[in-house]
């Protein structure tokens, strides 16, 4: 169980650790500035000491965060390292993750799905078709984006979350339960919602935003795609 930094400040680029397991080629460390893939969010790239760390994947336990080495890497338990995080990347996954909350708040529909990556992003709406129209959306999100709106997260007890099953927009991207608490992410006059991923301080910190594609993945899928303008 190591120390998920990110949690409290997404900002944190790097941070001094030890490694506390190794599994193959995945270590753990005591504490970590990288985000493991979940919520639909693209696990973290970087360097720890002088291994490559390809990707950041949940471990079976409890904040438990595994980071894949690059195969050869040979790393060793006990070793004091300095973890740093591909920082343009994440940050570009914090711009898309916090535009997907922008995207939730303009379309009015139970959310069935949703992917991050550092170039696009998506949410697969439960919703008609006809009621997507790409330049309403587009028009919409830039305001948000445009009113520079300060982001703020909080956190809730597990009971509290069941007393407002509003904030979980969809089972696909909730938060992980059962440790007694979880984190909401507040857009204050947009969105409100459970979410344990990394998000930017500013909705202006997005920059411009374009939808890009508006497509049908099913009965209750249609896509709504949006890339950093
Ligand atoms: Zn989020």
């Amino acid at each position: 169980m190591a120390e998920l930094l990110f949690r409290d400040d997404a900002y944190l680029k790097s941070c001094e650790a030890t490694v506390t397991a190794v599994h193959g080629d995945a270590v753990e460390l005591d504490r970590t500035v990288f985000y493991p893939l979940g919520g639909g969010q693209a696990g973290d790239t970087g360097k720890i000491g002088n291994w490559r760390v390809i990707d950041t994947r949940k471990g079976p336990l409890p904040d438990q965060v595994l980071h894949v080495l690059e195969p050869g890497s040979n790393p060793t338990a006990g070793a004091k390292v300095d973890a740093q995080l591909d920082w343009e990347r994440r940050h570009r996954l914090m711009r898309m993750h916090t535009a997907l909350h922008l995207l939730g708040a303009v379309v009015k529909a139970p959310v069935t799905g949703g992917r991050i990556n550092e170039d696009k992003a998506h949410l697969d709406f439960d919703i008609e078709m006809e009621r997507l129209v790409k330049d309403a959306i587009e028009a919409q999100v830039n305001e948000f984006v445009q009113s520079a709106t300060a982001t703020r997260a909080t956190w809730i007890t597990d009971a509290e979350l069941d007393a407002r099953p509003e904030l979980v927009r969809t089972m696909s991207v909730a938060p992980p339960r059962g440790e007694g608490r979880v984190r909401l992410l507040e857009i204050p006059g947009i969105d409100l919602q459970a979410c344990g991923g990394t998000h930017v301080a500013n909705t202006g910190e997005i920059g411009l935003l374009k939808v890009i594609k508006i497509r049908s993945e099913g009965k209750r899928n249609k896509r709504v795609t949006l890339e950093l303008a």
